[in-house]
């Protein structure tokens, strides 16, 4: 039903967020989103709204960060840090020193063997549609809450990290990391982040954003 307010551009964000609460109270854990629903000049009022030209540029200015480091002195790991207040700021940190090994430490190859064990795989292949909390739209990604209750945003395919990633990828898992963040702003405790790489505190070698909105 949510959805298909959504579609039809009829649903305010104000609205969506009461449509949410109301969701979770009924305990329906699932929600349906579209990325084409935002109300940017609502939102651009709030000062709350992130274009689609900032994400754009927060990523070629990290993916350029992290380029030049692996050119000149390839690390352990990489922490991607993306605080949204009081300014929109991104901020790549290396983990671990310097690395000798050609892959990123602790982060397997692609190979069939490496997905079949792959937890978040696991949750693509087997039940998106019944584990997910937030399925968008288009299929590409879902949301599911870890273990610390945050809300992590999962590309359906299997990628290991978020510079392994290809860019147009990026940009839509950036993306409905700003839109859980607006749906649950009220949750937002802390910033967005990448882990990539042991070194760096990365867990589960498949792609996953931190959106930094805790949830119960
Ligand atoms: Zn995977």
């Amino acid at each position: 039903m949510l959805d298909n307010y959504v579609k039809q551009g009829k649903l305010k964000m104000t609205h969506k967020k009461l449509m949410v609460s109301l969701f979770m109270m009924l305990n329906i854990h699932q929600i349906i989103v579209s990325q084409d629903t935002k109300n940017v000049d609502e939102q651009q009022q709030e000062g709350s709204v992130v274009t689609d030209e900032q994400i754009h540029d927060i990523l070629v200015s990290l993916n350029n960060e992290f380029n030049q480091y692996e050119h000149a002195s390839p690390q352990e790991g990489y922490c991607v840090t993306i605080e949204t207040s009081p300014v929109l700021k991104a901020k790549l940190t290396p983990y671990g020193g310097k690395r000798s090994t050609k892959l990123l430490s602790g982060v397997s190859a692609q190979t069939t063997e490496s997905m079949k064990k792959c937890r978040f795989c696991k949750n693509s292949h087997n039940s998106v549609q019944s584990f997910a909390l937030i399925k968008f739209e288009n299929d590409t990604t879902y949301v599911i809450k870890s273990l610390s209750h945050q809300l992590l945003v999962i590309p359906v395919e299997h990628y290991d990290h978020l510079f392994s990633t290809p860019f147009e990828m990026q940009v839509t898992i950036l993306k409905n990391i700003f839109t859980v963040r607006q749906m649950y702003s009220k949750d937002v405790q802390r910033p967005i982040e990448f882990h990539c790489g042991s070194a760096a505190g990365q867990t589960v070698f498949h792609l996953h954003g931190r959106t930094g909105v805790y949830i119960q």
